[in-house]
């Protein structure tokens, strides 16, 4: 379960909206200007905040710059009225982290939410001396900053922070490549195959048969 802030001042919007995402077991709260959600961030810290741009007062950019430099900060999916809105709103840069122009279907919302989260999930981790930032998209082996593919990246952060622990293969598919993905798991053995590569010796990546794979957080 999340906390999240639905900011939407048109109820006809909001209320189906809060409705879907307490159905996915979230705690929601709402707030129908910018002053109220600047509050509500300040007050409950939720970890994702559902922020329309065409708000009373304050508006959604102006909302979304000021959250940008809170930490931590929720994530921030926007929601903007046209494709003529977005563009602009895209070009000012205000710091969210996904968009969605209305109209749009709540099973497509509740999605991009949970992806959303899935994402803030993993935080800064350090096993066996590398180091993962999924903030900042960076990782390191000892000193030296490693090259990775987006895949290898994700693949890496999900094993890191779960040092010690067998990743089961289905969960990794879940997680890195895709909630739906049904297709052969081999890809999952060329990238451990790659991301061995770039690790180097002693290797930190153990196969657990018939389960998935270890990092060994090393000694
Ligand atoms: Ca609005």
């Amino acid at each position: 379960m999340a906390k999240l802030l639905v900011v939407e001042d048109d109820d006809a919007i909001s209320e189906p909206l809060v409705r879907a995402l307490v159905r996915e077991g979230h705690e929601v709260a709402h707030a129908a200007s910018g002053e109220a959600a600047l509050a509500e961030i300040d007050a409950d810290d939720p970890d994702l905040v559902v922020l329309d741009v065409g708000l009373p007062g304050i508006d959604g950019i102006e909302v979304c710059r000021r959250v940008a430099e809170r930490r931590p900060r929720p994530a921030i999916l926007m929601l903007t009225a046209r494709s003529s809105e977005l563009d602009e709103v895209l070009g000012l840069d205000a710091g969210a982290d996904d968009y969605l122009t209305k109209p749009f279907t709540l099973s497509v919302l509740t999605a991009r939410v949970r992806a959303l989260l899935r994402r803030g999930e993993q935080g800064a981790a350090e096993a066996g001396g590398v180091r993962v930032d999924p903030s900042a998209r960076r990782a390191w082996n000892g000193e030296a900053e490693l090259e990775l593919s987006p895949k290898e990246f994700d693949l890496l952060a999900l094993l890191v922070s779960r040092a010690g622990e067998a990743v089961r293969r289905e969960e990794i598919m879940d997680r890195v490549w895709d909630e739906n993905w049904w297709g052969p798991t081999k890809t999952l053995d060329t990238h451990i195959g790659w991301l061995r590569r770039k690790l180097g010796d002693p290797q930190l990546i153990t196969t657990v048969r018939g389960v998935g794979f270890r990092f060994e957080p090393g000694g």
